[in-house]
């Protein structure tokens, strides 16, 4: 564990979740939802997120990759994986990981605007505002973060970390190496 310094243990997160799953709750009361995770970062997230959440809801899964050179995000994604149900009329909860220049949500949600949803809301655990690029403001955000790189509960370098049990901030030295 000498590679990362934990930004956010294991109990701050769950505390984190459990509030925004209160908050939710308390915004969709008397409605259906349907949650769609973005793979495979929102992973770990959605499946504790959900469980805080007191309403009829469906899940789905989107992953989108980047196109081209990954250092730098054009904002235009690919998808790899489709939703596998309409969202027609339905409130959409998107929840993804963290973040960043906001690119690959607006893709995103530009695309699920074209399905005729009722709504679409963004839940991310993490932000970082400081990068934004586009015009995205998530509805729920569990913690806004300075510029750092960030891995576990989910998050990855190069597939790895994504178990962790912690937020935690990767060394520089890793990636720099
Ligand atoms: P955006 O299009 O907002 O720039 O990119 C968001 C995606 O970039 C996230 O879903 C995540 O996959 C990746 N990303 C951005 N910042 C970090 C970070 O600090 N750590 C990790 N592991 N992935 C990040």
């Amino acid at each position: 564990m000498d590679e990362v310094d934990i930004l956010f243990d294991r109990e701050a997160v769950t505390r984190k979740v459990k509030e925004l799953g209160q908050i939710i709750n308390a915004d969709y009361q008397g409605r259906d939802l349907l949650v769609v995770g973005i793979l495979k970062g929102a992973f770990i997230f959605m499946a504790d997120l959900v469980r805080e959440i007191d309403l009829p809801l469906q899940l789905d899964f989107m992953d989108v990759s980047s196109y081209g050179d990954s250092t730098v995000s054009s904002g235009e994604v690919r998808i790899i994986k489709d939703l596998e149900y309409s969202i027609k009329d339905k409130d959409v909860l998107i929840v993804e990981d963290i973040v960043d220049t906001g690119l690959t949500l607006k893709y995103i949600k530009e695309i699920l605007h074209r399905r005729g949803p009722g709504s679409i809301r963004i839940c991310c655990l993490l932000d970082k505002p400081s990068r934004r690029k586009a015009d995205i403001f998530p509805e729920y955000v569990g913690y806004s973060i300075p510029d750092r790189f960030v891995v576990g509960y989910g998050l990855d370098y190069a597939e790895q970390y994504r178990h962790y049990p912690a937020v935690c901030e990767l060394k520089p030295s890793v990636y720099q190496k």
